[in-house]
């Protein structure tokens, strides 16, 4: 997947982690009765206030305002690969791929970087940078680079991991050209690609592209590429070239292999959706045991350095075409790219787990507010329901005498709690 940098919700590096449950939504549609769901609800709605009181502009409708919280709320868990930000994630070792901040108060070299939980708990209300994921990162939280500080969470840590790479997004810089993100001197904030490779963040005129190669995009301005490789990193990948063309993604997909018609019968056809053909190539290597490029790149020039460099961009499952015979591999190992064979090292496979996640969370939330609420006696029910009853009234009173595209106040939200308050004391 082409990642995107984006800032994480305001509310993302907040003591209040992990977010708001989903469960305040279904509430809303008032389907769901229980008092873990009045809790989120309150607690949302007070958030909503909260978000509110700090605008002087309120231009916001409700129901714009439900979706943006939806939408954030599922891209900061996919970021996080499901993590729920309470432990350090030190203990795990080198993972193959986490969410990582820089901590510029405490490190401003911008030479450590620090899991999660230790973004929120040991440096809450310190100067922090995103740094989306980063892949094979142990926590730096407390070690030799933070001097006197140290982790909230977990206090024994080695001096230093020698096993982590910091490039200039540490700093807060991106780039060829170096600048900070958001860029402040920018009169629009362009979205920047990632290269899966150093992991560096690129503007697409800074990709040295040329005229001749753009961005592969459909007409709708969406990505039809899966991985960019930059310009820099680009020459150690010069074997891809032994590759058939449709790893590359083009502008046009259905014309993959209009350049040369006749090698395009010899070879085999390429299809448009490019995913039938790595399975053949994997399944060739690991039978057979030959090479399916058919070349020792560990005895030719693959890998040194050319002259002219172009950035490539590859389609989905490119990784699955990768040759896995015993000198490829070897070839990986020497150039330090072997995570390229590991399913798990790809942003994809990432956020495909951390939504798997984010769906068991939300379904044991769901179970445990059911078992709560059958385990409850006659009494205790009547009045949790009763109270969930009075909400409802309240907040379907406020939505019917309310426009929902107009936008709402935080004195509209006040107003719903006063109210529900009223109605406690005259029980
Ligand atoms: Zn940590
Ligand atoms: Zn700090
Ligand atoms: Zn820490
Ligand atoms: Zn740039
Ligand atoms: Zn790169
Ligand atoms: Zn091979």
């Amino acid at each position: 997947m082409a990642g995107k940098l984006a800032l994480l919700p305001p509310f993302f590096l907040s003591p209040n982690f992990p977010f708001l449950s989903p469960h305040a939504f279904v509430f809303f549609k008032f389907t769901t009765s229980s008092s873990l769901a009045i809790q989120t609800l309150s607690f949302s709605w007070f958030k909503m206030a909260d978000v509110f009181e700090d605008e002087t502009e309120q231009t916001v409708s409700l129901n714009e305002y439900l979706d943006e919280v939806e939408d954030q709320e599922l891209e900061a868990d996919l970021v996080l690969g499901g993590d729920e930000g309470k432990e350090c994630t030190y203990v795990k070792g080198y993972m193959k791929r986490q969410a990582i901040f820089s901590c510029l108060t405490c490190t401003p070299d911008g030479n450590a970087g620090v899991c999660t939980a230790c973004s929120l708990s040991c440096h809450d209300g310190h100067e922090i940078i995103e740094l989306w994921t980063k892949r094979k990162f142990k926590c730096d939280c407390g070690n030799s680079k933070f001097g006197e500080f140290f982790c909230k969470l977990l206090v024994s840590k080695d001096v230093e991991n020698e096993e982590n790479s910091y490039n200039h997004n540490f700093k807060g810089k991106y780039c060829t050209c170096g600048r900070p993100y958001p860029d402040p001197d920018a009169e629009e904030q362009v979205e920047m690609i990632q290269c899966c490779i150093c992991e560096d963040w690129f503007h697409e005129e800074h990709l040295g592209l040329g005229n001749e190669l753009k961005i592969p995009r459909d007409e709708d301005g969406e990505p039809l590429y899966e991985d960019l490789i930059c310009h820099i990193c680009s020459p150690l990948f010069s074997f891809l070239n032994l590759y058939p063309k449709s790893i590359h993604a083009t502008n046009n997909p259905q014309n993959t292999t209009t350049p040369s018609k006749e090698k395009a019968i010899e070879t085999t056809p390429t299809p448009s959706g490019s995913s039938t053909n790595p399975e053949k190539g994997k399944d060739t290597a690991e039978k057979s045991g030959t090479c399916v490029v058919g070349v020792d790149l560990l005895s030719t020039e693959f890998g040194q350095s050319q002259s002219e460099s172009q950035a490539m961009f590859l389609t989905k499952n490119w990784r699955e075409v990768l040759c896995g015979c015993e000198k490829c591999l070897g070839f990986y190992e020497k150039k330090g790219i072997s995570y390229l064979v590991d399913k798990e090292d790809s942003i994809a496979e990432y956020e495909r787990m951390a939504k798997e996640k984010r769906d068991e969370k939300i379904q044991q939330q769901e179970g445990a507010e059911l078992s709560f609420l059958s385990n409850l006696g006659h009494v205790e029910k009547m009045e949790i329901l009763s109270g969930i009853a009075d909400m409802k009234d309240e907040i379907r009173s406020f939505l019917q005498s309310f426009d929902a595209s107009k936008p709402i106040t935080s004195d509209d939200i006040h107003k719903v709690f006063d109210n529900l308050k009223k109605r406690r004391r005259m029980d």
